[in-house]
């Protein structure tokens, strides 16, 4: 198969012809038909992640047709459309038992514990609990571009912040993460309120929903702007960029006992930032973490979308091929890009 491959982190990838993958038992192989691009596989590339073992094959965000099923395997057959979460549960630990995959203590990650889908196929352990079939009505490109960002989106929004209609939600930065919580929270008639430094991404948050929205560079105090437009402050708040100063507004923006996710990974240096616990005992705020969503979660948010109330196919940006996903994946920490990129030609 065709695929991107690199031996050491921050040298540049190349794309290489490596064996076909075979199933593991209890897993498939999958024809990957598209695959996002995303900030966590550019984390990964510069060394960020210490579950990537080298040489290493990277992608997470995918759709595509199993090709071969392992032993063991009773809920998938070859020819299917599938898409998957990019944390996999085992199926059997604590945590998955109780239904939280997402934190599976043996998670399978395809792009980071395990090579991924930037190639023409991959394989997926676990696959009975963590495949999710595809509707016809849902195309590859706009499948594998729910994998990470909105999935995660859906499930810090939906499940971990439990938006209401009505409410003010603050979303601090505009990208992949950031649009599709805007969208969400839009979705469920809540007021989002979009956050960057970026006039034109704030103008595509307002086409996905944002009531308001606030130019970081032109305001002296994020947090107070937002208590401003909301009348005390955000009832729920998402870090949706990932770094100490976002981190810090998303929290301290909030009202009283609001609740703050942080979706955007915080990694190498930004891995401990500053927050205000005080404000955080004395309002009674609640702080959250959003890793994924559990493939069994995927049903809802498949729901949204058939019914027309979510349109993710709204955020894809660029279709690109193998070949111009290695600059795009080296640039993007830059990411000037609207919209999520997605390797559809392999
Ligand atoms: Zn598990
Ligand atoms: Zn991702």
């Amino acid at each position: 198969m065709r695929a991107m491959y690199y031996e050491a982190f921050e040298t540049t990838p190349e794309i290489r012809t490596l064996p076909d993958p075979t199933p593991a038992e209890g897993g498939v192989v999958i024809k990957v038909e598209a695959t996002g691009l995303c900030r966590s596989d550019w984390h990964g590339w510069m060394g960020h992640d210490a579950d990537i073992k080298l040489p290493h094959v990277p992608g997470h965000e995918l759709a595509g047709k199993v090709v071969a099923v392992g032993k063991g395997v009773r809920r998938f057959r070859e020819g299917q459309r599938v898409t998957v979460p990019f944390v996999s549960g085992c199926g059997h630990c604590g945590e998955c038992r109780s239904g939280n995959q997402q934190v599976c203590e043996e998670q399978f990650q395809p792009g980071f514990t395990h090579w991924g889908s930037f190639a023409e196929y991959v394989a997926i352990d676990y696959a009975d609990h963590n495949l999710v079939h595809l509707p016809e009505t849902v195309d590859y490109a706009t499948a594998a571009s729910l994998g990470c960002r909105f999935a995660t989106s859906f499930r810090a929004v939906v499940d971990q912040a439990r938006v209401t209609g009505g409410e003010w939600v603050a979303v601090h930065g505009c990208g992949g993460v950031g649009l599709s919580a805007i969208m969400i929270a839009a979705a469920l008639g809540a007021n989002p309120i979009a956050i960057d430094i970026s006039a034109e991404k704030l103008d595509f948050a307002r086409k996905m929903g944002a009531v308001a929205t606030i130019n970081a560079r032109e305001v002296a105090d994020v947090a107070e702007a937002v208590r401003d437009l909301t009348g005390g402050g955000a009832h729920a708040s998402v870090d949706a960029l990932g770094s100490p100063v976002t981190c810090f507004n998303s929290i301290k923006n909030l009202r009283r006992r609001g609740r703050h996710v942080q979706v955007g990974l915080m990694l190498a240096d930004h891995a401990t930032p500053q927050i205000p616990m005080a404000q955080v005992i004395g309002h009674e705020l609640e702080i959250y973490g959003s890793h994924g969503m559990q493939a069994w979660r995927y049903d809802a948010m498949l729901a949204m979308i058939e019914s027309g109330k979510l349109t993710p196919q709204k955020l894809i940006g660029r279709h690109i091929s193998l070949e111009e996903a290695v600059p795009a994946l080296m640039a993007m920490d830059k990411a000037a890009d609207l919209g999520i990129s997605v390797i559809t030609r392999f």
